[in-house]
């Protein structure tokens, strides 16, 4: 750009040079012509004057030709005299015997003007000579028509313009010389800092909105770069702006438990948050492009979103969807203006399991408290209808309603234990408990029980103490159920609890000879009411709570229970605890 500016004012600059040595150079001529031309009429009138009168009337060229060549060097012009019938009598150029053949001058502008009035001039080139001449001719006073004229070659002059022209042409030429060094030394700054700037335009376009131009100088570029700056600042602050929005945005997506994803109007995944994923349980998160249907793979969702891209507003329903193990979905899925899909998922699945275990807790309690409620009440019956009279029976009668009266007891008290447990607010009374203590306090408690049912009940535990972070009641409540459990379902051999350091943790075991549990009851012994064997269960009291109960109370001491069948048969129940020293 600074160099088209400086080639286009260097030619302006020379073009007006060009014009400046034209009009200078015709000027300089036509002034120097004007000053010859006033010097001849002042030298013909001179002349004129002192022209040799006689000889010039009498016709005598010898004597009019002397005079001429003589006044003609002194002058240095050229001159000549010419008679009234047009002959020349002398020239100063001429040798005097060639006068007699030169041509009549007697039509000559010169000659005509300078009789005519008081002078004649002419410019020409000479046909005598072949010169070009400048000529004046005045009229020789006393004569009739004779004239004196004086003439000058031009080429002398053009000479001598030519030769101030070429000084002007030279002159020119080094100031435009030095007008192209000086104007290219000026334009290189200029250039470099435009190149900067155009450096830095390019870094801002492809992205590098931190990029900045020099703000050095005073000039028009300055200006330039202060508002490209300005505008890059602008620009800068604007995009951090959204991006900082977009951000919030996409960590509220992320942070919504509800899975939520747009879809454009070909069904292409535009965003989708990671909830998404866990609620349609899919094994990876989609990527934007993706399209929906063959990620998800659940022909139910598939049906609803048909459905919704036709729907007068949003739609909403409940889906369960066998693709995904049977989740319950409810899904919500609104029409954007744009065309795009908008939809919400959230898995209802364990909360439709909680509503399942709790109609089917309620199902249980009524029917566990039924089972003795029925016999209390049926033996009650039999007694008032005479069986009180029946010597024999009644007391039979009489123990059989408090063994129920005392299994609802039972089941009320472990319920009561599991509600206490199992409420959001239950807080432990935490502190430290040995479980080595524990253990053999609660072992020792129940010994004379295992003594009569002819089991041994060993407790081993490690001379330290093993503590851990707790409720001292509970976790004896724990190790008792399991302790309980093992003396009640053993029949031969017996029992062994055993206390250990795991590193981090503490470990409980309580070991059994026992027949253990069968593989398809495994996974459910942990339920509330769950009893393995109907039938046996009917003769071994119990109310299918104490295991529950177990879990729970492990559970609210961050630890885990674990059950195995011993090869050997028997059950091994291991507790695992988090341990403080
Ligand atoms: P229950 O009151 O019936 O003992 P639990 O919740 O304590 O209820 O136990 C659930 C079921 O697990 C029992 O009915 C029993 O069938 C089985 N079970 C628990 N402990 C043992 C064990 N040590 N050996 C064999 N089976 C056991």
């Amino acid at each position: 750009m600074i160099r088209s500016l400086v080639t286009g004012l260097l030619l302006a600059f020379a073009v007006a040079l060009a014009a400046l040595a034209l009009f200078v150079g015709h000027h300089e001529r036509r002034s120097v012509e004007a000053a010859l031309e006033t010097q001849l009429h002042r030298d013909a009138v001179l002349l004129a004057s002192i022209a040799p009168a006689d000889a010039v009337l009498r016709g005598d060229r010898g004597a009019v030709d002397a005079w001429a060549d003589e006044t003609g060097r002194e002058l240095e012009h050229r001159v000549s005299v010419i008679a009234a019938d047009g002959a020349v009598l002398g020239d100063s150029r001429v040798r005097t015997d060639s006068l007699a053949v030169i041509e009549n001058h007697g039509h000559r502008p010169e000659v005509v003007g300078a009789r005519a009035g008081a002078f004649g001039r002419d410019r020409r080139r000479s046909e005598t000579t072949g010169v070009e001449y400048l000529y004046v001719a005045r009229r020789v006073p006393g004569d009739a028509g004779a004239v004196v004229r004086v003439a000058m070659p031009l080429a002398g002059l053009r000479g001598h313009v030519r030769e101030a022209l070429s000084v002007l042409w030279l002159l020119a030429g080094l100031a435009f010389g030095f007008g192209l060094v000086v104007a290219l030394w000026r334009a290189r700054p200029a250039a470099r800092r435009l190149r900067a700037f155009e450096d830095v335009a390019r870094r801002i376009e492809a992205g590098d909105l931190a990029a900045r131009a020099s703000e050095e100088g005073r000039d028009e570029i300055t200006e330039v770069a202060r508002m490209v700056n300005r505008m890059a600042a602008g620009l800068r602050a604007t995009l951090e702006k959204v991006a900082a929005e977009r951000d919030m945005r996409e960590e509220m997506l992320a942070a919504m438990t509800d899975g939520v994803v747009l879809l454009d109007g070909h069904g292409a995944i535009v965003h989708a948050n990671a909830a998404l994923t866990r609620a349609l349980g899919r094994p990876a998160d989609p990527a934007a492009g993706d399209r929906f249907t063959e990620w998800c793979r659940l022909p139910e969702l598939d049906a609803f979103l048909t459905e919704a891209r036709v729907a007068a507003g949003a739609l909403r329903r409940e889906l369960v969807v066998r693709g995904a193990a049977g989740r319950t979905l409810d899904a919500v899925a609104s029409r954007l203006a744009d065309g795009s899909l908008l939809l919400v998922v959230r898995d209802l699945t364990p909360i439709r399991h909680l509503e399942r275990v709790r109609q089917d807790f309620v199902a249980n309690v009524s029917h566990e408290l039924k089972t003795p409620l029925t016999s209390i009440l049926g033996y009650a019956e039999t007694l008032l209808d005479g069986g009180l009279d029946d010597a024999d029976r009644r007391r039979g009668f009489v123990e059989t309603i408090r063994d129920q009266a005392s299994r609802l007891q039972a089941i009320t008290e472990d319920l009561l234990v599991l509600a206490e447990l199992e409420r959001p607010d239950a807080a432990l009374a935490l502190g430290p408990v040995d479980l080595a203590q524990l253990a053999r306090a609660v072992t020792a408690a129940l010994a004379p029980r295992a003594h009569k049912a002819g089991l041994t009940l060993d407790c081993a535990t490690p001379e330290r103490e093993v503590v851990v972070l707790g409720e001292r009641v509970r976790l004896e409540q724990m190790l008792f159920n399991l302790v309980d459990n093992a003396l009640k379902y053993t029949e031969h051999g017996g029992v062994k609890v055993r206390v250990a350091v795991d590193g981090a943790a503490a470990t409980l075991e309580v070991e059994d000879t026992g027949p253990g549990v069968p593989e398809e009851a495994r996974a459910r012994i942990f339920e509330r009411f769950y009893r393995v064997d109907a039938a046996r269960s009917r003769e071994i009291p119990g109310t299918g709570l104490g295991l529950s109960i177990v879990k729970h109370i492990t559970e609210l001491h961050h630890g885990k229970v674990e059950f195995t069948n011993l090869p050997g048969g028997g059950a091994l129940f291991t507790v695992r605890l988090p341990r403080l020293s």
